[in-house]
């Protein structure tokens, strides 16, 4: 069966990569074709490394980073300083931090930014669990490290009020500057 000029399996292929972000029709062809030249180990490798990432990465239990553990290793390590929680839009954004090395305390992950005209609300985004974090004496200052657009901001805004009545010194970090 041909479908787009392309042989089924080809076609299903294509469509696969093209579900990608930033994966246009164009690329999504040249990346099917260079599966194709693969030996049947690589291929096999390849869909392993696919189904291995979505069944052993989950959320750590404490920061919802992802995390092959209950707990990240961050979150483990016990010479991070647990005082500071730096709140972060999504696990590339801990990587990024993690990279530049100046930042030693802990993270929290929102999974997402507060966006009406995405239908993102509070309740779809880590907030219960940063809360939750707040609820003993450990925590002594917060930074809201979102990006600087109006989602990022808006839910700075939010968690600020949220966080307010549990006199926690909160600052506000434009995301990439590092923390120190
Ligand atoms: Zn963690």
């Amino acid at each position: 069966m041909v479908r787009n000029g392309y042989i089924q399996p080809l076609q299903a292929l294509i469509e696969q990569f093209e579900r990608l972000p930033g994966i246009g029709h164009k690329t999504a062809v040249r990346l099917a074709f260079s599966v194709l030249d693969f030996s049947d180990a690589d291929a096999k490798a390849f869909s392993d490394a696919v189904l291995a990432a979505k069944s052993n990465i989950r959320r750590c239990r404490v920061c919802q980073n992802l995390s092959d553990a209950e707990l990240c290793p961050i979150c483990q390590d016990p010479s991070r300083d647990q005082h500071i929680i730096c709140v972060v839009e999504d696990a590339k954004a801990v990587m990024a931090l993690e990279r530049v090395k100046e930042y030693n305390g802990l993270y929290h992950v929102l999974h997402g930014t507060i966006s009406p005209t995405d239908g993102i609300g509070p309740e779809d985004l880590t907030i219960k669990e940063l809360l939750q974090r707040l609820s003993d004496d450990t925590v002594q200052e917060i930074i809201l490290a979102t990006n600087p657009d109006i989602s990022g901001e808006t839910t700075a805004m939010y968690l600020s009020k949220l966080i307010h009545p549990f006199h926690i010194k909160t600052t506000r970090l434009a995301y990439g500057i590092p923390a120190g």
